[in-house]
């Protein structure tokens, strides 16, 4: 049937947009998206279970989250006034982009990085600086400092461990940038999305006197990527700012329920982050000796490696061979590069085996 209207069209600034782009295959080996290998914990599953089945779904969930907001605050030590949870980080970002960005206002990040960080600032008609790392993918403090001084943008991201590229930021980096973004009255923010894997956290520079925010998920070392929870730290007077703006009763009572329960595993979370820190020395080694590959040093739960030569057409190769990882080949600063999410023991062993298979078969001596 031919349509009798004209089609409605978005907004003009979002016409050129395109959406997030993270192919999925059906392959036996997963590692591109960052996961834990792992299911989360038996007993939490059996307990949140039992919430589920016993909470209220004809009222709304607390608005505040509070019995939430009070048990991550206690686990990180700080207030629950310093907590604000979301449906993953990824809504925690659009909540900050929606309450210190919109039109007029611009963020400053630094790439390759995460993309979500541009394109949300997009969506919120903020405008965007794209400043370049480092050769070795940080962030030089002093170069930062003068673009904030010279653009005074509103928001300025440090992903660290940066997303793809494993690099973790140090405290005096974070420090430095923190001091120039509050002289210009912006907002520093800190998405810590791989945090509890590196060992440099800037939860520890929280403050209310420093306009400092620090993002975490759920997605990660707490194995519910599938649940939606992520969070942010930062000074009060911020947090209730994002209390205005988030749309009310946003964070259903499941998910309420399972960000709370699932803290109860904080000493499994512990030793898996420790199993896979473990792994991730495993693979650096074992990638470090292979032919035809440089490997960047990671405090996140991936490593990223650049191929000598066509990493589209290894990372295909992989995929032929039921492994998949994250082709970063294409993407400016990170050309011909791969990004691989460290899996279990079982998986990383299955992903050497097909690398071995694949250098060999696309001729790396
Ligand atoms: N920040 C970074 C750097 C990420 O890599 C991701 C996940 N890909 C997120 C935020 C979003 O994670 P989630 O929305 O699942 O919490």
């Amino acid at each position: 049937m031919t349509e009798s209207f004209q089609r409605p069209q978005p907004r003009d600034d979002l016409r050129a947009l395109e959406g997030y782009h993270s192919p999925q295959l059906d392959v036996q080996v997963r590692l591109n998206t960052n996961e834990s290998p792992f299911p989360a914990p038996r007993a939490f599953l059996e307990a949140y279970a039992a919430a589920i089945a016993a909470a209220d779904y004809h009222r709304y969930p607390d608005r505040g989250a509070a019995e939430l907001r009070a048990a991550i605050g206690a686990s990180l030590d700080q207030p629950a006034s310093r907590v604000f949870c979301a449906n993953g980080s990824n809504e925690v970002l659009q909540t900050l982009l929606l309450t210190y960005g919109g039109p007029g206002r611009s963020i400053l990040v630094f790439e390759p990085t995460y993309a979500l960080h541009a394109h949300i600032a997009r969506l919120t008609s903020t405008g965007v600086i794209s400043a370049t790392r480092s050769d070795d993918f940080s962030i030089d403090a002093e170069y930062a400092c003068a673009l904030i001084a010279q653009h005074r943008p509103s928001i300025v991201f440090i992903c660290s461990p940066n997303n793809p590229t494993g690099t973790v930021e140090s405290r005096a980096t974070v420090m430095a940038i923190a001091d120039a973004v509050a002289s210009v009255g912006g907002v520093l923010i800190v998405d810590e999305a791989y945090g509890e894997f590196a060992e440099f956290s800037a939860l520890e520079l929280i403050d209310e006197a420093r306009p400092i925010v620090v993002s975490r998920t759920y997605s990660k070392v707490w194995s519910m990527a599938g649940i939606r929870l992520g969070l942010c730290v930062g000074p009060e007077w911020l947090i209730a700012e994002l209390d205005k703006v988030v749309l009310p009763y946003h964070l259903s009572t499941p998910t309420q329920l399972a960000g709370t329960l699932a803290l109860a595993y904080h000493d499994e979370m512990r030793s898996r982050i420790a199993a896979l820190v473990e792994e991730r020395g495993r693979l650096f080694q074992e990638l470090s000796g292979r032919p035809g590959l440089t490997v960047m040093p990671s405090g996140a739960n991936f490593l990223l490696i650049r191929v000598h030569g066509d990493g589209h057409a290894l990372w295909e190769a992989l995929v032929a061979r039921g492994v998949l990882v994250r082709d970063f080949s294409r993407w400016p600063g990170v050309d011909e590069c791969l990004r691989i999410t460290i899996g279990t023991h079982e998986e990383n062993t299955a992903l050497l085996r097909a690398l071995d298979a694949a250098l060999e078969e696309q001729g790396y001596a």
